[in-house]
């Protein structure tokens, strides 16, 4: 059992917080209870995610994404409050990483589907520096591309833009990136991966003869936060358990 100041430290450190300007607060973002042994870690602290922490009685949630976006109405009513009233009454800590998850260069979500590729000669590219290029090890065809991503994500992903070019470099950025393709066209990468996919990607993808795969924005963010959890569980000796709430964008 930790303090909860021990473990927001480790995170902070770990994972650079202070370098980012985020869409949103990262760290503690709801308060519990000041000593933390079971940890549940998830993608997005929605309602069945919370209610899963609940059951299993854990002191504190992990999240990739989670509350007081910009732009979002500041009032704690709705679906807001529900969520919210639920951590507080049951006294449940969440702990939220958007950005700084995304860009850990260890485990984080970029870093993790790049390693899961087999990219060689990675460096980060991009705003903010998020996204990643890569050359895979050999030449191969977007449907093999494809394939492996399915392999690696367990969803098929949606491919537009040229299909009969073989792909090496390939540019990555996970979860609602898709207009990260412009900078991968201008950087001469022969595809680009993200999660999700606007109406626009499929013409920018013709247009520009890259190659885009919209492999999932929950499929591409979850390993981030998973190996978050195994870390604080070697590091701390917590139980940590990833909470996998299904969903299909
Ligand atoms: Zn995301």
């Amino acid at each position: 059992m930790i303090d909860r100041s021990e473990l927001l430290d480790y995170c902070d450190q770990l994972l650079d917080v202070a370098a980012w300007n985020d869409y949103a607060p990262n760290g503690l973002q709801v308060e519990g209870k000041p000593r933390i042994q079971r940890v549940i870690t998830g993608v997005t602290a929605c309602a069945e995610l919370i209610e899963a922490a609940i059951d299993w009685q854990a002191d504190a949630i992990i999240v990739h994404h989670g509350f007081f976006w910009k732009n979002e109405p500041p009032t704690l009513t709705g679906m807001k409050y529900r969520r919210i009233a639920r951590l507080i009454k049951q006294d449940i800590n969440l702990l939220a990483y958007h950005l700084p998850l995304d860009a850990q260069p260890e485990f984080g979500n970029n870093a993790a589907l790049s390693e899961q590729l087999g990219l060689e000669r990675v460096i980060p590219f991009g705003a903010m520096r998020l996204s990643l290029a890569g050359e895979l090890p050999a030449p191969i065809e977007a449907p093999d591309l494809g394939n492996i991503l399915e392999q690696i994500l367990g969803r098929t992903p949606l491919i537009v833009g040229p299909a009969d070019k073989v792909l090496q470099r390939i540019g990555l950025c996970t979860g609602g990136a898709q207009d990260g393709i412009v900078e991968a066209a201008q950087m001469g990468l022969d595809a680009f991966i993200s999660g999700e996919i606007s109406e626009r990607t499929t013409h920018i993808a013709r247009e520009e003869g890259i190659t885009y795969f919209a492999a999932g924005h929950h499929a591409t963010e979850r390993e981030g936060v998973r190996r978050l959890g195994l870390k604080l569980a070697g590091h701390f000796g917590l139980d940590v358990r990833f909470v996998d709430i299904p969903n299909p964008v």
